[in-house]
């Protein structure tokens, strides 16, 4: 079986896990999530760091941080993972959709300001499976409209737009921490900012509101969205190998690149763009067509290579539809990624063998028809 993530936990994980455990530290009182927090930020560009127990809570967490009255918008992509647009609505805010950008995945950024209205407060940025957004037109609308950044860089660690890293551009900026992406945690999120009053907000909200002055006595809703002293000597441990870890994705999207052009006419994850070097957090491909990908994909399984479909566009998610969300937007180019779009293994634990074993199999499947 080749699965289509297999995480890699060969630096000092063991040998931190094991000072957790000798010094009884396991909870997130413990010294590491401090430690964890302050070299993360410090990586990334950004004052404070506010570790929590994953993305979507990261997420929960960044946007009530925010303080937007209810009913507010915030635009943000119909192509994603649930997790922002789900905070958006559980807290009653109104997500307004945009279309992706054909050749990297992200959202359109020339669709953006048509979508502006007085009620518009924030946009919501997701870097998509390898490849940054492009930030430059947002950072001026942002600016023209006097708009929030929120970022959600999950899948981004490491990576730079413009040679700034992504992460250090909202104002409030999230990551995830699950086994799949670049660095992990087990499970695991945080908070960025540099605004020391959000960052307060932020320690607040993920432990239950807890006030200073008398303990127990709560005068707001949070959650308890703590991160163990466990989790961050993982996250320490991965973080002082980040450098390999990126160069090793880039060389395993390289091989795969390498395999495919010439031999596949599916469309292939770009390389670069002007603004950044791909960091292939999945080695995605779009099928000419819905039956193709579902038929790769099956062929590939009995193969015991394991695939996964690309997101489903928040637009056409029961859940929210029958919230009466979306019910009439149409983005085709979305729409096609979900549909024909899937992607194969390339987590870190993958070795070159595996890799030339996966593409011979799928250019076989596909000259196959
Ligand atoms: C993984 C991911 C999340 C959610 O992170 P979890 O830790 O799984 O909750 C949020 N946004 C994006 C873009 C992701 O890829």
């Amino acid at each position: 079986m080749i699965p289509v993530n297999v995480p890699l936990l060969n630096g000092n994980e063991k040998k931190y896990l094991e000072e957790c455990i000798d010094s009884g530290w396991i909870s997130s009182e413990g010294p590491f999530v401090s430690r964890f927090e302050n070299e993360f930020s410090k990586y990334v560009g950004k004052d404070y760091g506010i570790a929590v127990s994953n993305g979507s809570a990261a997420l929960d967490v960044a946007i009530k941080a925010l303080n937007f009255e209810k009913g507010s918008e915030v635009i943000c992509p119909t192509f994603t993972i649930i997790s922002p647009v789900q905070s958006l609505i559980s807290q009653g805010l109104v997500p307004v959709l945009v279309d992706s950008n054909e050749d990297t995945w992200n959202m359109d950024v020339h669709q953006i300001e048509a979508k502006i209205t007085s009620k518009t407060k924030a946009i919501l940025v997701v870097h998509i499976y390898g490849l940054p957004v492009d930030m430059n037109p947002i950072l001026q609308l942002a600016k023209k409209y006097n708009l929030k950044i929120i970022e959600d860089a999950a899948e981004m660690h490491g990576q730079t737009y413009n040679g700034k890293k992504c992460g250090a551009f909202g104002d409030v900026s999230i990551f995830s921490f699950y086994p799949n992406k670049h660095i992990t945690t087990g499970e695991g999120g945080m908070i960025l900012t540099s605004d020391a009053n959000i960052a307060e907000r932020c320690k607040k909200l993920r432990n239950l509101c807890f006030e200073k002055e008398r303990r127990f006595v709560h005068k707001e809703i949070g959650w308890n969205y703590r991160m163990t002293n466990m989790q961050a000597a993982l996250g320490v441990a991965q973080l002082e190998q980040i450098d390999t870890i990126i160069q090793r994705k880039r060389a395993i999207g390289k091989k795969y690149n390498e395999h495919f052009s010439n031999k596949i006419d599916l469309h292939l994850p770009l390389a670069q763009t002007e603004y950044a070097e791909n960091i292939y957090w999945v080695y995605g491909l779009i099928a000419k067509t819905e039956e193709q990908s579902v038929r790769v994909q099956k062929k590939l399984g009995e193969l015991k290579i394991g695939t996964r479909p690309f997101f489903w566009c928040m637009h056409e998610q029961p859940v929210f539809n029958n919230l009466g969300f979306f019910n009439s937007n149409k983005f085709p180019v979305a729409e096609k990624l979900a549909r024909n779009g899937f992607y194969i293994p390339s987590g870190l634990g993958i070795t070159n063998t595996q890799i030339d074993e996966v593409a011979e199999n799928l250019i076989k499947i596909i000259a196959n028809g």
